[in-house]
């Protein structure tokens, strides 16, 4: 059995042992080599030792099966006869280079060796044979150095002195204008230092040459790059690489010769015009490694590029239209665009390579909507094709071109979109400004791991020090916060309070706008605008909205946000949080006099002020949203959070109300809780309190039929419970509710329907939903608390511990932004069929931040619900995300 066993694939002379699906046993490279070979294109005949070997390797104290030795010798003696030269023949040599592979690309894995079967004999046969000696020392050198360094591992410095030296002596710029002799005497020179290094001569055995690249790279799986790659992207170790070993093609043999990269299409435009990049007489990594300027393959994009050095199309106009041809040929095989690497020795082209092509968002969507209206995919696999977090690049607010601007300073363009905001200059006080709603702009000299809280509540960031990978720069790209990072010329200083660049000086409070797109910063309130659905992106959006079952609406208290979610598709508010429009610095007060408030009659004086603000905010969102149902919450904090706490405010309190201000410290103390996430708030403030309740009910069902009365368009109310946990509570409240209810329809003379429902927050009610169905008329997730509460774990207290819990794999991933499938989901489906029972046509939603988040969105799908909510920037992700959901289930259902 295990002598039958098969380790060694080989391709070439179009056919192949192998096949594009067959990843996992050849690692990406070896299977699309394979595939091309199939397909009949211009691969230099090769094989792939097995990722299968690579296990056999590491399970066996490094060592090879039996049977590896004779495989590899068979298939070398096949690439022999296909090319006509020998492996470590003198005068005809075959040359390889032997190329690591994965079933990911993996940086970190070993690099490749070119010209493997070079020595002083057969480097001396290839420069008679080939009648050209520059060219066989040249790839000598090149083999000396790339072995040297990659398998015998001497530090590339010492080749690169040498190499230094040698056209420093020569008065000699340019690799490609060293002659043979010169070339010899590097060698000699190369040869002589790895001597010194190692303490043994340079390899001469081609054998031995070979078996020492194939080691090295099955080594390199477990170098610790590679180990620290694998844990970042989750790769497990068992997966193994494979070894690519290939005959050697010569991009480096004249003018007549190249070598290049390319994209099948504009990879970060998407349009479909092939782009890419050459150099004539160069060799494997020569394009990419900046020696020389590569050259435009396309006349096009030279041009689009001010390039002046002649394009591939003009030079190789034979070569160029055979390439051109291969790119189509790969595209209608691939139905997706290709990277791929080419070289051309003397007039003929080889291909060396050929990958799914990495590309900006802009370019996906393009690419994706071209594809399916050229009939290469069709319109479900387009949508799969879209990775949704993705589109957040292309969800950003811009400065308005027409706006003034005055720039005081320049850092990286580090996290697309454009941001203002009030400066600050530490993460709490960014989180206290924006849970008051204000804009901010978190200003540091770096930010670290501390600082996330401050980050995610700022709408930009901006640092004086570090680059494009800083952690400002890495995380707020993570987040989709702008950032500027590293504007040097600004001082940060923390005793004043500002942040100054020569005369100019702003102290925090102040306002500025970042753009993380050009890394300008500039003074005051720069006006933005808001991105538009259109082109590609709007096209797609359509065609995931015919597939999708669930709707998509938004999180919103704001016109603001209700305008822009409206704009990018939402169908209606998942959650109004009516206490974010307490914060407001005109109503603060009234609110504080309402909770400092003896008696239930103080509490209604202080009432009888907010209701009519609130009665307007429910009038303008009703009136956004045009007939579209909204969810709005009933008051939910602590009251503690809206209290004084300065003096001056406690002042200011105590004359509104009429009271001392030692009664009004003394009332702010009395409300103090030792866990308030757990304490007196959500539907408990109802049940204490039900005035407070009873005028928000009001406020919303006289703006339902103000607005019904003025605009004709009919208003559905979802009037929606906090932190129910048993049916006794929603029932107390609903009643409260249903009677305001009809004393609003009476004096208005407007009918008007209106649902009244609950969040499942709380295990225990997502438990007892059967019997909460009993009155609610509709179910949303709260997530966000059903988290916290399910897992007992404070969100806000988290991160001491998480990452730490990530990093030992106890959570796959933060259960705050993906939601965790098997605890909390699994209340989620209970309490979905539990209320389903009961209430046959229950409205089912979620309106935690897992609501934007795709992998949620799917399990949201499998479970059921109705809709998901999320704030207005993800609803196209969200939407997005749920056509996929749908898509995926539709083939589980037919499998
Ligand atoms: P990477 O994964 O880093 O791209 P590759 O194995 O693709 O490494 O090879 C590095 C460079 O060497 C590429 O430019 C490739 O085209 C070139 N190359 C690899 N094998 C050969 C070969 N047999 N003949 C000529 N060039 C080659
Ligand atoms: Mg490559
Ligand atoms: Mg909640």
């Amino acid at each position: 059995m295990a002598s039958q066993a098969k380790w060694v694939y080989g391709f070439g002379d179009g056919s192949a042992e192998g096949r594009a699906d067959m990843k996992n046993l050849l690692g990406g490279k070896g299977a699309n080599l394979a595939e091309m070979s199939n397909l009949g294109l211009p691969v230099p005949p090769g094989f792939t030792i097995t990722t299968e070997v690579c296990t056999y390797f590491y399970d066996n104290g490094k060592t090879y099966p039996p049977e590896l030795k004779d495989q590899v010798a068979a298939a070398v003696a096949r690439i022999e006869a296909s090319v006509g030269a020998r492996f470590g023949e003198p005068a005809n040599p075959l040359l390889v280079s032997v190329r690591s592979g994965a079933r990911a690309s993996m940086p970190g894995m070993m690099d490749t060796v070119l010209n493997l079967g070079l020595n002083d004999t057969t480097a001396e046969g290839l420069a008679k044979r080939s009648g050209d000696p520059r060219f066989a020392y040249d790839s000598y050198r090149r083999f000396i150095q790339m072995y040297g360094n990659v398998v015998l591992g001497v530090d590339h410095h010492h080749f690169e002195e040498i190499l230094e030296h040698a056209k420093r002596d020569r008065g000699i710029d340019l690799d490609t204008d060293m002659k043979a002799e010169d070339w010899q005497a590097v060698i000699k020179d190369y040869k002589k230092m790895v001597e010194s290094e190692l303490g043994r001569p340079f390899p001469q055995d081609v054998q031995e040459q070979l078996w020492g690249a194939i080691g090295a790279v099955f080594g390199s799986w477990m170098n610790q790059r590679a180990i620290t790659y694998r844990r970042l992207h989750e790769i497990p170790a068992s997966w193994g690489t494979a070894v690519n070993v290939q005959a050697m093609v010569f991009g480096n043999m004249g003018q007549d010769c190249a070598t290049g990269v390319a994209f099948t299409r504009n990879p970060s435009t998407g349009e479909n015009k092939f782009y890419g990049e050459y150099l004539v007489n160069a060799q494997g990594e020569d394009v990419v490694a900046g020696i020389r300027t590569p050259q435009h393959l396309t006349i096009a994009g030279k041009v689009a590029n001010k390039s002046d050095l002649p394009a591939m199309e003009e030079v190789m106009p034979e070569v160029f239209a055979q390439l051109d041809a291969v790119r189509l040929k790969l595209e209608r095989h691939y139905r997706d665009m290709q990277d791929i690497e080419f070289t051309v020795q003397q007039g003929k082209l080889y291909m060396l390579q050929t990958r799914t092509g990495k590309r900006t968002a802009a370019a996906a969507l393009k690419i994706a909507v071209d594809m399916a209206e050229e009939g290469l995919v069709d319109r479900r696999e387009a949508i799969k094709r879209i990775d949704p977090a993705s589109l957040d690049q292309l969800l950003h607010p811009t400065l308005d071109p027409k706006a003034n601007k005055t720039v005081i300073a320049r850092g990286l363009p580090a996290s697309p979109g454009a941001a203002s905001g009030k400066v600050v200059f530490t993460a709490d006080e960014a989180e206290q400004l924006s849970g008051r709603g204000e804009a901010v702009i978190l200003c540091r000299v770096e930010t670290s791991p501390e600082d996330i809280h401050g980050m995610h509540a700022a709408r930009g960031i901006l640092t004086t020090r570090g680059g494009m990978t800083s952690h400002a720069a890495v995380v707020a790209r993570g987040m989709g916060r702008a950032c500027v990072a590293g504007a040097g010329e600004l001082r940060i200083d923390h005793k004043t309070q500002t942040i100054s660049v020569r005369n100019v000086t702003i102290k925090a409070g102040e306002m500025l706008t970042i753009d993380g797109s050009t890394g300008e910063v500039m003074l005051g309130e720069v006006p933005t605008v808001q991105p538009e659905l259109s082109g590609d992106f709007a096209t797609l959006m359509g065609w995931a909205d015919e597939i999708r079952r669930m709707k998509v609406r938004t999180n919103a208290e704001t016109p603001l946000d209700a305008r822009t979610a409206r704009r990018f598709g939402a169908e209606g508010i998942g959650l109004c949080r009516t206490e974010h429009m307490f914060f407001d610095p005109e109503r603060i007060l009234a609110v504080r006099e309402m909770i400092l408030a003896e008696d239930e009659a103080g509490r209604r004086a202080a009432l009888a002020k907010i209701e009519p603000m609130q009665r307007r905010d429910f009038v303008e969102l009703f009136s956004i949203m045009k007939g579209l149902p909204v969810t709005i919450r009933l008051l939910d904090p602590p009251l503690h959070e809206f209290l004084p706490t300065s003096e001056e405010d406690m002042a200011e309190v105590a004359k509104a109300a009429g009271q001392d201000v030692p009664k009004v410290r003394q009332r702010a103390l009395q409300l103090h809780e030792a866990n308030p996430m757990l304490g007196h708030r959500g539907c408990r403030l109802g049940v204490s309190y039900p005035e407070i309740y009873e005028m928000q009910a009001r406020a919303i069902f006289e703006a339902a039929a103000e607005v019904q009365k003025s605009s004709g368009e009919t208003v559905t109310p979802e009037v929606m419970i906090p932190l129910v946990g048993t049916k006794r509570e929603l029932d107390i409240l609903k009643a409260v509710i249903d009677r305001v209810a009809g004393e609003v329809q009476q004096s208005s003379g407007v009918k008007f329907d209106y649902l009244v429902g609950t969040m499942i927050e709380l295990p225990r009610a997502a438990l007892r939903a059967a019997e909460i169905a009993e009155s609610a008329e509709f179910f949303s997730f709260g997530t966000n608390d059903l988290t916290q509460t399910t897992l007992g774990i404070s969100r806000d207290d988290a991160a001491s511990f998480l990452p730490e819990y990530q990093r030992q794999g106890i959570f796959e991933q933060d259960p705050f932004v993906t939601l965790d499938q098997e605890g909390v989901g699994e209340l989620v489906r209970l309490a979905a069929e539990r209320g389903r029972k009961t209430r046959a046509d229950i409205k089912l939603g979620i309106c935690g931040e897992h609501g934007g988040d795709p992998a949620s969105v799917h399990f949201c799908e499998t479970v059921g619900l109705d809709y998901v909510s999320c704030s207005p920037y993800r609803v196209p992700i969200a939407r997005l995300a749920a056509a996929q959901a749908a898509i995926s289930k539709e083939r589980t259902a037919r499998d």
